[in-house]
């Protein structure tokens, strides 16, 4: 058996199943978008994330500024899955030798941007020569104990949500892998250079226990779906025509596929969050969206486990997607 059977989920699941603590300080070890230890009234929240060379990124499309602050941002987009403040954070860098300094003060340059912006500080990390670029950040941040999202916390009967637009960031990707930099389609490029994580969002979710669970959605909406699912033991109807899809999306989709949602509901790296909520506080979530200028939307709702997870198209018709989104190591 090799990775390609299990996949990189399968090949978690298993590692999850090596690893046990029973440190009572450990409130969330391997399993959601950070783990959780609490010291006194304070819990700290850890994650971490790779970006590699060829994998993540290209180098004829990427500014070395952009890349500095996007590996910031997924890791923040983890944070805020949680409702957490970020505060410090370590980088580890694999570099060619022939890489110029120029590049890399650039990345610094966007990684400073990007830290100022959230108020998070460098320091630490650690530098080792490489063939293609690695980039890997830990990022720490603070919450309270009972001001946090888990993605355990789902349940039959609530709603379940997403913010932003779906879709772009994938959809971006596309067009530049077509057409390259000279592509056109700039708010689709930029989500994919640029995300958002919705640090201040997440916050407001968990500090007002509006949110039952949370997960932010980085490598597409079914698959991370499914996460919560699991780890909250439910299923989950989707309606694929409330799926929130911006107006460059939709103008550019048909000519690069002949579903309408296939980035949106399989493409990766939106880092949008994506929330349940019990009914009776839809109108408080959806209120306080509206002032909030981000986009907040009902795209289904939590059903019992045996369910499992469908989408019903605008007919009504329902089914069940066969295949959920990009996995490292499967097809
Ligand atoms: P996210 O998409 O939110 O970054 P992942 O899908 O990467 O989350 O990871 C899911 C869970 O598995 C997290 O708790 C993460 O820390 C853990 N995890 C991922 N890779 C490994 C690994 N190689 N060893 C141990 N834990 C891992
Ligand atoms: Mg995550």
């Amino acid at each position: 058996m090799d990775l390609r059977e299990i996949g990189e989920f399968g090949l978690i699941n298993r590692i999850r199943k090596w690893t046990s603590s029973s440190d009572p300080a450990l409130l969330k070890g391997i399993g959601d978008d950070v783990a959780v230890i609490e010291t006194g009234a304070k819990v700290w929240l850890v994650t971490t994330d790779l970006l590699i060379e060829d994998i993540h990124f290209k180098l004829t499309w990427t500014d070395p500024f952009h890349l500095g602050r996007k590996a910031l941002f997924v890791n923040l987009s983890d944070i805020a899955a949680m409702g957490g403040i970020p505060k410090y954070f370590l980088i580890s860098l694999g570099v060619p030798k022939n890489l110029s300094f120029s590049f890399l003060s650039s990345f610094y340059r966007g990684l400073k941007d990007g830290a100022k912006r959230f108020g998070v500080d460098l320091i630490g990390g650690d530098t080792s020569v490489s063939r293609k670029i690695i980039i890997n950040i830990c990022l720490i941040g603070e919450g309270k104990r009972g001001n946090l999202l888990f993605r355990s916390g789902a349940r039959v009967g609530d709603d379940l949500f997403v913010s932003g637009t779906l879709g772009d960031a994938a959809l971006g990707l596309k067009i530049l892998q077509k057409k390259g930099l000279h592509a056109k389609p700039i708010g689709l490029t930029r989500k994919h250079f640029s995300p958002s994580p919705r640090i201040q969002l997440g916050q407001i979710l968990a500090m007002h226990h509006w949110a039952t669970a949370m997960i932010d959605v980085s490598d597409g909406l079914l698959i991370d779906t499914s996460h919560l699912l699991e780890e909250s033991g439910v299923g989950a109807r989707i309606w694929e025509d409330r799926i929130p899809l911006s107006k460059i999306y939709r103008r550019w989709i048909h000519s690069l596929s002949k579903s309408p949602y296939q980035f949106a509901l399989s493409g990766g790296e939106d880092y949008e969050l994506l929330f349940t909520a019990p009914p009776e506080m839809r109108k408080r979530i959806l209120n306080r969206a509206f002032s909030f200028k981000i986009p907040i939307t009902q795209i289904g709702e939590i059903v019992p486990k045996k369910e499992g997870l469908h989408l019903i198209r605008k007919d009504g018709r329902e089914y069940s997607p066969s295949h959920l989104g990009f996995e490292h190591f499967k097809k």
